[in-house]
C-alpha cells in the first residue's frame, strides 16, 4: 500500500491493529461484492451490527461500551472504509460522528444510555437530518421547527439527502424551537431525537443517485409529530450544534478520500503494470508514469495533512477552519485522482469490476455533501480575510 514518506512507523500497535482489523473486514465482508451492490443501488444492511462489533462506530468516544481509540486510529479506520467504497465510511460517519457524536456531547443521561450501547454495536441505526429541500448550503434558513405543548413538542418540517433514514431507529432532526418566539430568525435552532415510527414520520427513500450508491438516502418528513421534552438534547443550542457534529464528520471525510483516492492509485499501478501494449507492460511509458507519479505525489501531501489534523485534535488545537482545508483539499484530490485512474485502465476503467469509476461517482457526493467546495472555499476565505463572502 502507498505509504511514500513512511507514517506507518509512527503508528502504534493499536492503530496498526485498527487499521488491519478494517483491511481485512473490507477486504473478505465487502469488497467481493461491492460492484454488485453499487450497481443494484443496495447497502449490504447485514453488515450493520458485525460492524458495530468490531468497534467502527465512534471508537474515538468514551464511556457507555465505546473505546476512547485515538485519533488517528479513528481517521485509518475512515481510510480503510473509504478504500472499499464512501457509501461504507458514509455508514461509520453518519453513525458515529452525526449521532452518536451529538447526543454523547450534548445529550441527557438518559439519552446516553438509551441510544448510546445500541447504536455502537450497530443494533440501531441512526441518522441526521439537516438539509432541506430549500435549504442545503444554508441549513441556518431551515423551516423545520418545533411548538411546545405542555410537556411534549410538535415537530412540523421536511429534510432530504439523509444518509440511513429509510432503515434508521433514530434520527437527529435540528429544528428552530418556536416555544419562545413565532419569529424564526429568533427560535434557537435545537435538536431533537425523533424515534422513526413515531405517528406522522415518513422516510420515503431517494433512489435515482448516480453516485454513492452503495449508501440508502432519503428524506424525513414530519407532519404534527410529537415527541417529550426528553427527546430534546438538553446541552446545546444554536447552530452550533449541527455545525460542531459536522467538523468531526468532515474530519473522517478528510481521511476517507485518501483511502479512496489510494484504491485508484494501486489499482492504477497494478493494473499498468499488467496490461501489455505495443509489445510490453503500458507501465514503461513516461506518459502513464507522470501519472502515477502525479497520484502518488497527491495522495501522500494529502495523507500528510490528514495524519497532521490527527494530532491537532488529540491535543485540542484542531479549528473547523483546518478540518475545511483538509476536507476541501483531500476530497478535490480524490475527485481529480479517481478521474486519472480510470483513463489508466482504458475501457476496462468504466466497469465495476475495477473500482476506479465507482470511487470517481462517489466523489461527486463526497465533494458536495457535509460543506460543498464551494463553501468550504469561503471558510477558509473568510479565516484569512476576516470578511465573510456567503452572501
Ligand atoms: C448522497 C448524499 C447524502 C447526504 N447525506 C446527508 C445527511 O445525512 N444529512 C444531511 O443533513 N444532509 C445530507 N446531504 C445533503 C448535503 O449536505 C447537501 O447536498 C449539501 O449541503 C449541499 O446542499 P444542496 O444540495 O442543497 O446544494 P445548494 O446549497 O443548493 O448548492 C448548489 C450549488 O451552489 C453553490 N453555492 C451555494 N451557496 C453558495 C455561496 N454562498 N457561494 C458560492 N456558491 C454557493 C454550491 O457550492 C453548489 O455548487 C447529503 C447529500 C447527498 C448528495
Amino acid at each position: 500500500m502507498l505509504d511514500y514518506v513512511g507514517l506507518e512507523g509512527d503508528l502504534d500497535r493499536e492503530e496498526r491493529m485498527i487499521r488491519d482489523t478494517a483491511r481485512r473486514f473490507v477486504d473478505e465482508q465487502v469488497r467481493p461484492d461491492i460492484g454488485e451492490h453499487f450497481e443494484a443501488g443496495t447497502f449490504p444492511t447485514d453488515l450493520i451490527p458485525e460492524m458495530g462489533d468490531l468497534g467502527f462506530y465512534a471508537p474515538n468516544l468514551d464511556g457507555y461500551g465505546l473505546p476512547n481509540v485515538s485519533e488517528t486510529a479513528y481517521g485509518l479506520l475512515m481510510q480503510e472504509l473509504e478504500a472499499c467504497d464512501s457509501g461504507l465510511r458514509s455508514m461509520a460517519s453518519v453513525q458515529g460522528a452525526l449521532v452518536m457524536y451529538p447526543i454523547h456531547a450534548f445529550g441527557s443521561e438518559a439519552q446516553k444510555e438509551r441510544w448510546l450501547p445500541d447504536l455502537g454495536t450497530g443494533e440501531a441505526v441512526g441518522c441526521f437530518g439537516l438539509t432541506e429541500p430549500e435549504h442545503g448550503s444554508n441549513p441556518s434558513a431551515m423551516e423545520t421547527h418545533a411548538e411546545r405543548d405542555g410537556d411534549e413538542y410538535v415537530l412540523n418540517g421536511s429534510k432530504t439527502w439523509i444518509t440511513n433514514s429509510p432503515i434508521a431507529d433514530i434520527a437527529v432532526v435540528w429544528a428552530r424551537d418556536r416555544s419562545a418566539t413565532e419569529d424564526d430568525d429568533e427560535a434557537p435552532v435545537r435538536g431533537f431525537l425523533v424515534e422513526t415510527d413515531r405517528d406522522g414520520v415518513t422516510t420515503n427513500e431517494i433512489k435515482e443517485k448516480l453516485s454513492l450508491r452503495v449508501s440508502i438516502t432519503g428524506e424525513i418528513s414530519l407532519q404534527d409529530v410529537r415527541v417529550p421534552e426528553s427527546n430534546v438534547l438538553p446541552n446545546v443550542e444554536g447552530m452550533k450544534g449541527p455545525l460542531s457534529c459536522l467538523t468531526q464528520a468532515r474530519y473522517g471525510i478528510a481521511w476517507g478520500a485518501v483511502g479512496a483516492a489510494r484504491d485508484c492509485f494501486e489499482t492504477a499501478r497494478e493494473y499498468a503494470s499488467d496490461r501489455e501494449q505495443f509489445g510490453g507492460p503500458i507501465a514503461r511509458f513516461q506518459l502513464q508514469q507522470e501519472k502515477l507519479a502525479e497520484m502518488a505525489t497527491e495522495i501522500t501531501t494529502s495523507q500528510l495533512l490528514a495524519h497532521r489534523l490527527a494530532e491537532l485534535k488529540e491535543r485540542g488545537e484542531l479549528r473547523p477552519q483546518h478540518v475545511s482545508m483538509a476536507k476541501r483539499n483531500n476530497v478535490r484530490m480524490a475527485r481529480d485522482q479517481s478521474r486519472i485512474a480510470r483513463e489508466i485502465l482504458g475501457g476496462n476503467g468504466i466497469t465495476t469490476d475495477y473500482p476506479p469509476m465507482r470511487h470517481m461517482a462517489n466523489m461527486e457526493t463526497v465533494y458536495t455533501y457535509e460543506g460543498t467546495h464551494d463553501v468550504h472555499t469561503l471558510i477558509l476565505g473568510e479565516d484569512l480575510t476576516g470578511i465573510a463572502a456567503y452572501e
